[in-house]
């Protein structure tokens, strides 16, 4: 099932919370959908699951329109809203039970919850208050919730912030296996999670879509935004000498003969680098391509 958002806006008051969001996520996707605080994320994803009405544009799930299909579109729709409100003094088989109800029949009840126990990990703490679990077995209750009338859509949002580093590990990879038949959007802030799971991704900034594809393409763009070697020479040189290169943008000295170059060409200039060395009676010692993380482009895209 695929999730398309087509210009849609959304106004709190006097303001735009979204500013003409479009994307799509295909089939079987796992779509990180990432900006910083205030960006819109959870604004979006309330509106696909229909908790939330957009003022312009349109959202399809599976091409129907959501406006026109509500209740249909969100049995099929599992979602882990933000903050995972869970009832603290509920036991987790009875919250489980509570939330199966909405969709399922009372004989389907019994045999999702144990389905959902197992497949999230929670059997040892299956008889207890929720109340009393860790942050990441809450989370897992909130996916096991979110996950209990077998939708084929899921909409995750920040599953895995204020987790701690273990936790989050169990919690990505318990999205990848719930995700081999599910198409999946995760909003988040943090850079690597997108980078470990998601086929694409989806930068939003300010209420605006700035960057929309796959994670192997982005990485790649964000790795050629800046050429940036990191190269020792064997001995002392002049800067103005590097910097007449035409193939060297900038130069940075960052130690005895270490210097940060960085290139004015999208190709790669360690064979100019070493060329130049050998011309100048220098050699090179070490030299390194500095690869422009992920976390470089979001910062730059969400400046
Ligand atoms: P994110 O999830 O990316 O942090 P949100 O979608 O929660 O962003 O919020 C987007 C913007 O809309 C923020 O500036 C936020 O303050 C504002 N906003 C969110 N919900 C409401 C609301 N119910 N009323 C007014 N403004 C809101
Ligand atoms: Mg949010």
């Amino acid at each position: 099932m695929s999730i398309k958002a087509d210009n849609v806006t959304k106004i709190y008051g006097a303001q735009k919370a979204l500013n003409n969001v479009s994307f799509e996520i295909k089939t079987g996707e796992i779509a990180g959908f990432i900006g910083p605080n205030g960006a819109g994320k959870s604004t979006m994803m309330k509106i696909i699951t229909g908790f939330l009405p957009q003022n312009e544009g349109n959202v399809f799930v599976n091409n129907q329109n959501i406006l026109e299909d509500n209740i249909n579109i969100r049995r099929k729709i599992g979602y882990l809203p933000e903050h995972n409100p869970l009832y603290m003094d509920m036991y987790i088989r009875e919250y489980l039970r509570y939330t199966a109800g909405f969709y399922l029949s009372a004989k389907q009840i019994k045999p999702a919850v144990d389905k959902m126990i197992s497949l999230t990990g929670l059997e040892r703490e299956q008889n207890k208050l929720i109340g009393s679990l860790s942050k990441g077995y809450r989370q897992r209750v909130g996916l096991a919730q979110a996950l209990i009338h077998n939708p084929e859509i899921l909409i995750l949002d920040e599953p895995t912030t204020g987790l701690d580093p273990n936790q989050i590990i169990e919690i990505r990879n318990l999205i990848v296996e719930i995700g081999k038949d599910k198409t999946i959007m995760l909003s988040t802030h943090i850079m690597q999670e997108v980078e470990a799971i998601c086929d694409k991704i989806i930068i939003i900034n300010k209420g605006e879509i700035v960057a929309d594809d796959s994670t192997k393409h982005i990485i790649k763009e964000s790795a050629d935004i800046d050429n940036i070697i990191l190269i020792e020479f064997g001995k002392k040189l002049d800067k103005g000498l590097l910097l007449e290169q035409n193939y060297i943008k900038d130069v940075k000295s960052i130690g005895e003969n270490k210097w940060l170059i960085k290139a004015a060409i999208k190709d790669d200039i360690r064979q100019h680098l070493f060329n130049f060395a050998v011309k100048n009676n220098n050699s090179v010692l070490a030299m390194q391509k500095q690869e422009k993380s992920l976390e470089d482009l979001f910062k730059e895209l969400t400046k």
